[in-house]
């Protein structure tokens, strides 16, 4: 490696985030925005295309790759990109993100592939409020697609729950309670005011959701599990099996650690989830650009990544919502 991803804040970029579609399966109400149009089947990356990207990315230094979108396992034949990811010489990880519904069928076959861990939303145990939440979809497809992950042996399984005011904030304590019972892995998410929220914002802060577990279930006690490189803050209930995490990118601020980059299924490279900065990297790989035009044109992304976002000022991205950049 002859250059490196490093921004103007010293901070090394070693992470890519890469939504393989926009396209999903259920239609949460924080993420969806019924008016926006999918991206045609021109638009988004090909498999070898976001290779190329990857193999830019580790000649750069990118360990690190996690499979999001939209749903990732919504596009056809995803573990083929997993094996070409994982070829790619520098890429130590492969991790994915996904509502699980799919992957009660998919998850040997991801793990086979590459695929080491997985992060899967869920935001409550009740039938009905699945579907009112997630506008499609079936909670059971979810609970047999954790167990077919932990089954595969991709670990760990963290489950990723945003906590809404008036919707699931009376389950927080049931999450919490799933780390003693059943070792789960629970990170709860600050809602972030993102384009597509058609739900009024209804944002529990992580403070809050710490005190009415500990309320409820005595203290947390501070924990560091060894992959735990990214913005959550762990904890666990004393004699846990499971631990409890905290991510709160609204009453919080980690952008002092970032070490991500985005790529968007149409090909925008973002150095930021919460700017509307990017990097159009779609006519490079589609007009033959060189191997060194690719990681120049990472190395300007890395150029134009901001020392913070900035919703502590009240300004979030307007223009893609989550589904779109790839939460
Ligand atoms: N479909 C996959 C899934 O459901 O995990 C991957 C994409 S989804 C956009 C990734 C993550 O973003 C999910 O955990 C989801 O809860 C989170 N997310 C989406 N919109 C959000 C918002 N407005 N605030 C906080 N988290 C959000």
């Amino acid at each position: 490696m002859t250059q490196s991803l490093l921004d103007s804040y010293h901070r090394h970029i070693d992470y890519l985030r890469i939504s393989v579609t926009d396209r999903c399966n259920l239609r949460c109400i924080y993420c969806n925005a019924s008016t926006m149009q999918h991206l045609s089947h021109d638009d988004i990356l090909r498999y070898e295309e976001i290779t190329r990207v990857v193999k830019a990315a580790a000649r750069l230094g990118v360990k690190d790759i996690r499979l999001t979108g939209g749903e990732p396992t919504v596009r056809p034949h995803v573990a083929d990109l997993v094996r070409m990811i994982a070829a790619v010489p520098g890429i130590e990880d492969i991790s994915m993100t996904t509502n699980a519904t799919r992957l009660a069928e998919m998850a040997q076959e991801l793990k086979d592939a590459g695929v080491s861990r997985v992060n899967i939303s869920l935001d409550t145990f009740k039938p009905e409020r699945f579907k009112a939440m997630c506008g499609a979809g079936r909670i059971e497809d979810v609970l047999e697609g954790i167990e077919a992950a932990r089954k595969a042996g991709l670990n760990p399984v963290k489950i990723n729950t945003v906590v809404l005011r008036g919707v699931n904030d009376d389950e927080v304590v049931d999450f919490a309670r799933k780390s003693v019972t059943d070792g789960w892995n629970v990170r709860y998410i600050e809602e972030m005011p993102l384009v597509g929220n058609d739900n009024g914002h209804k944002m529990v802060s992580i403070e809050e959701i710490k005190s009415r577990i500990e309320h409820e279930l005595g203290g947390l006690e501070p924990c560091w599990p060894t992959n735990g490189h990214g913005p959550a803050k762990y904890f666990r209930l004393p004699g846990s099996p499971g631990t409890i995490g905290f991510i709160g990118p609204v009453t919080g601020c980690f952008c002092e650690t970032c070490n991500r980059f985005r790529l968007t299924a149409d090909g925008k490279l973002r150095p930021c989830l919460l700017r509307e900065d990017e990097v159009d990297l779609k006519p490079a790989l589609r007009s033959g650009a060189s191997e060194e035009a690719l990681e120049e044109l990472l190395m300007k992304t890395a150029a134009m990544k901001h020392e913070r976002h900035q919703l502590a000022e009240h300004i979030s991205p307007q223009g893609r919502n989550m589904r779109q950049i790839g939460g």
